[in-house]
């Protein structure tokens, strides 16, 4: 009898034991459970990552051949035959027709600022271009450098014709009226500080910052505006990158 109670209370015991340990084994459970959950509370912004990488992965690569991201600079001729629709300002400048109403827009809201932008040079021509060219390579000439010197020389200053983003009537040289000398002091002119922080807004872009020479081959011009359309111009002023590098991205 007493053999048999003991009995009983070792087996009781034994249950008492497997009853801990399974406790036990539930608790580990549960906190390893735990851990995994705050895993997944962290890796929250990683599924955030992850579909904006697959957004990105989606979204479609930029169309290069659209009018208002075509590349002209010294290493990308105007396409053969470019033709342009343009439609004419009141004093005389052009520029591509389906830029036109952001140009006025912005124009418009310039001037509410109580500024004067003033265009001084718009759509050109390839004879234009040709002629602004020739005229430069004249004026070298005059002061006694060789065909090939003054043809350089032109070269530096005035694109050769073929390379200018002005022929695509998408580009705008636009001045202060207070100060109309194209040179870098146009930067401190109200129109152009005014220009260089909204243009984007209405999809133009300063086209050649002073420290992306290296890669548009163009040094600084903060006159020469650019139309890209509003999503590309938002894109290059927000990341401070230029057309060539846009493209590229
Ligand atoms: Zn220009």
């Amino acid at each position: 009898m007493i053999q048999a109670i003991l009995k009983n209370a070792n087996i009781k015991r034994i249950l008492w034991v497997a009853a801990a340990i399974l406790i036990i084994i539930c608790g580990m459970i549960a906190a390893l459970k735990n851990i995994g959950n705050g895993d997944d509370t962290e890796s929250l912004p990683k599924s955030q990552l992850s579909t904006e990488q697959s957004t990105e992965a989606t979204l479609p690569p930029i169309d290069k051949t659209q009018w208002n991201l075509i590349l002209v600079n010294k290493w990308n001729k105007l396409p053969d035959h470019y033709d342009v629709k343009v439609t004419y300002l009141d004093n005389g400048h052009a520029i591509d027709e389906r830029a036109y109403p952001d140009l006025m827009n912005m124009l418009n809201d310039c001037r509410g600022e109580g500024l004067e932008p003033l265009i001084c040079s718009s759509y050109r021509t390839m004879e234009k271009q040709q002629e602004l060219f020739s005229n430069k390579i004249n004026e070298y000439l005059s002061y006694g450098y060789s065909q090939e010197q003054a043809e350089q020389k032109a070269g530096e200053l005035v694109a050769i014709p073929g390379t200018s983003e002005h022929q695509l009537g998408l580009a705008l040289d636009i001045v202060d009226i207070s100060y109309q000398i194209l040179d870098e002091k146009q930067e401190n002119t109200d129109v152009q500080k005014w220009l260089m922080n909204n243009s984007y807004k209405y999809g133009f872009i300063l086209r050649y910052p002073t420290d992306k020479s290296s890669i548009t081959g163009i040094s600084y011009e903060p006159w020469h505006y650019r139309y890209v359309g509003k999503e590309a111009a938002k894109k290059i002023y927000e990341s401070q990158i230029c057309l060539e590098e846009y493209l590229d991205s």
